[in-house]
Formats: structure tokens, sequence, C-alpha cells
């Protein structure tokens, strides 16, 4: 059975035993950790969060750790987290989980920026993997799994839909649908929990760190967060700088092969911290790329308010149940590149009470304007601030846009009036993060090969969405998990 400590309880440990040292304990690296025990590797996963119970909420868990700047002299209001927390941020999620298409691995047929869109691998090279993760995460509508059944709200937005000739569909979603055997037990509105039951799939829920029926193992060591990584000469890892925060310590950890896996805010920040003489600029940033294309996922809400309350009771289950994915290619969007329209609940059940909620996103364009960089302050211990600098394009702004007015059709369509649209901003983060380690076979125009190696370094890997070219025009941790299953697989094969 894996060993999950903090830190601080293991300091008589020898920490040299490890083949594989990973940063982040969220989807990334938990699955990354998972396929390399399953090939005989033993691996520790270093995680700066606590363990997060089920039932936890989002907010508490969010605001303990350290915030962003999001301009240069200001206050620290960024978030640059998904979730800080064993699992990361799936503990907390919506668990929808969509496959990308070929359109968001190869996104230069519809949009054009100052950098590489396109990822260097295609949809068929994730393909078993993405059937991998539905069968060990029994995501609803693939492989024998049930769909998820449309909620009262979901079933209004249906019929709405299908009068203006719109397709709904249902949502894939990591939880156990209602009566079926440990299913989902309707307590709340899904969003920001820990499941209390465990129908909702994460990392814990799901024991993906479970290693006992593998030849490897895997270590969980958390309230641990690395600083920085410690370079050889010869372009070789040497150790992982950690700064534990109930000790107020600084401990050295050696590695033999690092995998960070930390979140494209974070693994960029971690990068540029590794300044060192070996690295002037920071690991792997030779062509000044570590931290540049940050994207999130464009997105807003529309929200419709029905004439007799009484008719649409508080909400209790996921976030979401029904969408349309009509307008992800369609001519009438500008640039021909659209994204998901889809229910949203809010997070608690009454909130609901006589509105129903549409939420509208798509994947960003990368710029490279938009990026992570550290700044020069220090926080309280001692760890330069991240700064984040991130504005939406015209493009993007056009594309959402459209994307509202087709959720607002939706709405009057079912009836509802006073309909409000909700301004997205991103520019103080996003918990879908991606693009700031970009991936390619050119040193000049990547900082990862298609494998999540660093080009010119030998053991320095990066599996989490940083590798992400294009953001994707749907949730991304589906592909994440993918992507981060398929790269550990080819580190395992390569070093056997
Ligand atoms: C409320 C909420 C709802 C969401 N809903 C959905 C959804 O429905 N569908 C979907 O696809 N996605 C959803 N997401 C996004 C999803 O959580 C992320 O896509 C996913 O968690 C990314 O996994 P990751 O491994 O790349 O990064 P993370 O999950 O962010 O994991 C990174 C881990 O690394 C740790 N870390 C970072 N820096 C360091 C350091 N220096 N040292 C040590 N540890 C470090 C962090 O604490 C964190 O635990 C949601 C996120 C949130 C917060």
């Amino acid at each position: 059975m894996t060993d999950i400590k903090h830190i601080a309880a293991t300091a008589s440990r020898d920490y040299t035993s490890f083949d594989v040292v990973i940063v982040g304990s969220g989807a990334s690296g938990s699955i990354a950790a998972r396929t390399l025990a399953e090939k005989g590797f033993h691996v520790a996963l270093l995680e700066y969060g606590a363990l997060v119970s089920p039932g936890a909420l989002y907010a508490p868990n969010q605001a303990t750790y350290s915030k962003a700047r999001t301009s240069p002299h200001g206050r620290a209001d960024g978030n640059p987290w998904t979730a800080c927390a064993v699992g990361g941020g799936m503990q907390f999620y919506n668990a929808i989980m969509f496959r990308y298409r070929q359109a968001d691995l190869s996104a230069s047929q519809y949009l054009r920026t100052d950098m590489e869109i396109d990822w260097p691998i295609s949809l068929l090279d994730l393909e078993p993997f993405y059937s991998e993760i539905e069968s060990l995460l029994e995501i609803s509508g693939t492989y024998g799994f049930q769909p998820y059944p449309a909620s009262q709200r979901g079933l209004l937005i249906s019929n709405a839909m299908r009068e203006l000739g719109i397709t709904p569909k249902s949502v894939p979603l990591a939880i156990r649908p209602p009566k079926t055997t440990n299913g989902c037990i309707e307590c709340s509105s899904c969003n920001h929990l820990v499941c209390p039951t465990n129908a909702k799939a994460n990392i814990l829920a799901k024991s993906v760190l479970d290693d006992s029926a593998f030849p490897g193992s895997i270590s969980v060591l958390y309230g641990c967060f690395v600083n920085s990584i410690e370079l050889r000469s010869d372009c070789h890892a040497e150790a992982l700088e950690c700064y534990v925060p109930l000790s107020s310590q600084r401990i050295r950890i050696p590695v033999k092969a690092v995998i960070v896996c930390a979140n494209a805010i974070q693994s960029a920040a971690l990068m540029l911290r590794s300044k060192s003489r070996h690295a002037p600029t920071g690991i792997g940033n030779d062509s000044d790329l570590v931290g540049r294309g940050l994207s999130f996922k464009i997105s807003g809400y529309s929200v419709g308010y029905v004439k007799n309350p009484a008719a649409l009771p508080a909400h209790w289950g996921p976030h979401a149940t029904v969408y349309t994915d009509d307008f992800y290619e369609h001519p009438g969007v500008p640039c021909r590149f659209g994204g998901l329209i889809y229910e949203a609940n809010l997070d608690s059940p009454g909130e609901n009470i006589g509105r129903v909620r549409l939420h509208y996103i798509a994947g960003e364009e990368p710029w490279s304007h938009n990026r992570v960089m550290l700044d020069s302050a220090i926080d309280p211990h001692g760890i330069p601030y991240i700064r984040i600098a991130y504005k939406n394009s015209e493009n993007d702004r056009a594309r959402i846009s459209f994307l509202a007015n087709r959720a607002e059709d939706t709405l009057r369509r079912l009836g509802a009036s006073c309909i409000e649209r909700m301004p997205f901003s991103r520019g103080k983060g996003s918990s879908h993060l991606h693009g700031t380690m970009r991936a390619g076979s050119f040193p000049k125009t990547s900082v990862v090969d298609h494998c999540g190696k660093i080009h010119g370094l030998t053991n320095i890997y990066v599996m989490d969405g940083s590798v992400m070219n294009f953001a994707g025009n749907s949730h991304p941790t589906h592909t994440i998990m993918a992507n981060a299953k398929r790269m550990a697989l080819s580190l395992a094969e390569k070093e056997n």
C-alpha cells in the first residue's frame, strides 16, 4: 500500500532509493507515478499541499498557499494553483472528462499567433491512454459505464436546444450515477468539494496511487515545496532543493530523474527559480520560452431567471449533465473555432432556485506576451513571488461572445427572462492551466520534446498541462492524464 506521509515524518529517511522523483501529486503527477510503478520503478511524489478529507471545501485549501502578483508592484492577488493538496485540483473538480479532438491538437488551421500552436503528437497517440483512464475512473457513457442522467435543469436545457436545432449530449462525468452501486447520493452540488462518498472519482478515491499490485512503489511526501532543481555541469539534474514550511527547513533530495508535474504556472516558475551558472536564465530557458504562451480557457456564464421559481427547485448533484459541441468547429463562429456550452449549476444547492446557468468555454490563443515570470519581491518564505502577465486577444473575445449569444438563445427558449451575462476575466488565474513549457522538435521554438524531456538535458521531464501547445476547447484533465501516461510510459521504456 502506498506510503503517504508528511515529509517532516521522514527526517531520517535515505532519499537516494528512488528511481524517479515527481514534483506535484495532481492528475498528471499521480498517473505518471502509477505508470512508472506498474513498470517496476520506485517513485517519490513530492507535494506542497496537505491531505484533504472527503467533504472538504475548495476555498480554504486554495487560499492557504502563496498567491501570484498580476502587476509589477501590485498585491499578490493571482492564483498560481489549481488547488494545492495531495491529488491537486482533481480533489475539488467537477469531474467533467472530455476527450480532445484532432482539431485541438492541430489548431493552426483555425488560429495564428506568434507561437507554435500544433502539438507534436496526434490524437491517435493519445487514444489508448484515454481508454485506460476512462476505465480507471469509470467515466460515464464510455465502455459499458452508463451515461449520467440529465438533471431537471439539464432536461429543460436539452429541450430548448433541440427546439433551436442544437444537439444536446450527456456530459462524460467521472461520477457514478445515482442508483448504481456506490453511486452519487446527490448530497450537494459537486463543484469545489471533495466528494463525501467517493462517487466522484479523484486521485485518492480511485486509489490511483495504490501500488500494492505493482512491482514498483510510490511514496507520497507532502508538506514539501520544491524550490529549485540543482544542475550538474553536464546538463544532468543532481538534486532538488526543497522547503518544508512546517519546520522552516531546507532539505536536499538527490535525484536520478525528475518529472515536473506542478501545473503550467508552478512548473514554469520552478524552472525559472532554478537559475544557476549552468542555466543562467533558468532550466530549459535558453530560447527565452519558459513561462511564455500561458493559456487558460476563455469562458463566461449566462444566467436566466424563470417566472415561477417554485417550478425550478434547488439542485443536488453534478455541476453539469448536458452540453452541446455543435459550435466546436463551425463555419458561423469567428475563426470557425468555438467550444462548448453546458449546464453549470451554482455551488450551493439553494442558490439555483428559479435560475438556470450556462457556461461556455473555448481554448484561448497562446501568445508569447501571456506569461509567467518571477517578481523581484520575495514571499514570507523567502521564495520569489510568481508574476502573471495576461490579456485576451480580440479573436478570443469574438469567439466567446458568439458562444455567449448561443447560450442566451437557449435560456430564452426555455422561458428564462432577465438574462445576465457574467463577464469573464482570467487575469488573476484559472484552474485550466496550459502552455508554458511548450512541446516540439526544435529547441528554438519549444522547451520539451514530444515525450516531455527538456531539450539538451538528460534527466528532467515535464508531464503536465504546461506541455500543451494549444489549451483545447474543452476540459483538460482527461487529456492531461492520458498525455502524462503516454510520456511516463515512454520514459519507462527508455530506462528499462
Ligand atoms: C474547482 C475546480 C473544478 C475543476 N473542474 C474540472 C473539470 O470538471 N474537468 C476538468 O477537466 N478539469 C477541471 N479542473 C481542472 C483540473 O483540476 C486540472 O486540470 C488538473 O488538476 C490538472 O492536473 P495537474 O496534475 O496538471 O495539476 P494540479 O492538479 O494543479 O497538481 C499540481 C500539484 O503540484 C503541487 N505543486 C505545485 N508546485 C509545487 C512545488 N514547487 N513543490 C511541490 N508541489 C508543488 C500543487 O500543490 C498541486 O497539488 C477543475 C479545477 C478546480 C480547481
